[in-house]
């Protein structure tokens, strides 16, 4: 049996909050057609990357429901069957010697299963779609 992640149970949205989480150009597509919006106003570029953007309000990504800027407040993405895959594959995320790991940042990392070698390819394929323009 699949182990329930923490996310939904333990009302977590901290990922969503202060995002740096980058998208490849046709997830930002996909995005925009889903959404209606144009790229520009959910995106910005961060060190070449393109990058979500937070609210000014909130400071969470523009498609996190969410009354509040508490890091620790509720939040629903709103575009989760199409949100990037960044987001899918968090709290994993790569060291400096490329293995997947579980990132700090994530505080309910520990009732995720541990990352392991097909983590780490896939976020290096991720990684190099990321620096395509
Ligand atoms: S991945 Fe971690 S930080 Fe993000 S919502 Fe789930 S528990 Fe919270
Ligand atoms: S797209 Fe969704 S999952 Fe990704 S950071 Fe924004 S609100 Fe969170």
């Amino acid at each position: 049996m699949v182990k329930q992640l923490p996310c939904v149970p333990m009302g977590c949205s901290a990922c969503c909050r202060e995002t740096t989480m980058p998208l490849t150009i046709s997830e930002a597509k996909r995005l925009s057609r889903r959404t209606g919006m144009t790229v520009e106003t959910f995106t910005w570029e961060h060190n070449g990357v393109l990058t979500l953007l937070n609210d000014e309000t909130t400071r969470a990504c523009v498609f996190l429901l969410t009354a509040s800027s508490d890091p620790s407040a509720e939040g629903m993405c709103s575009v989760y069957e199409v949100r990037p895959e960044g987001c899918r594959k968090y709290p994993i995320v790569l060291n400096p010697k490329d293995e997947a790991i579980l990132d700090d940042g994530c505080p309910h990392r520990s009732q995720f299963p541990q990352p392991n070698d097909d983590d780490a390819i896939a976020l290096l394929n991720l990684e190099e779609r990321l620096m395509r323009k």
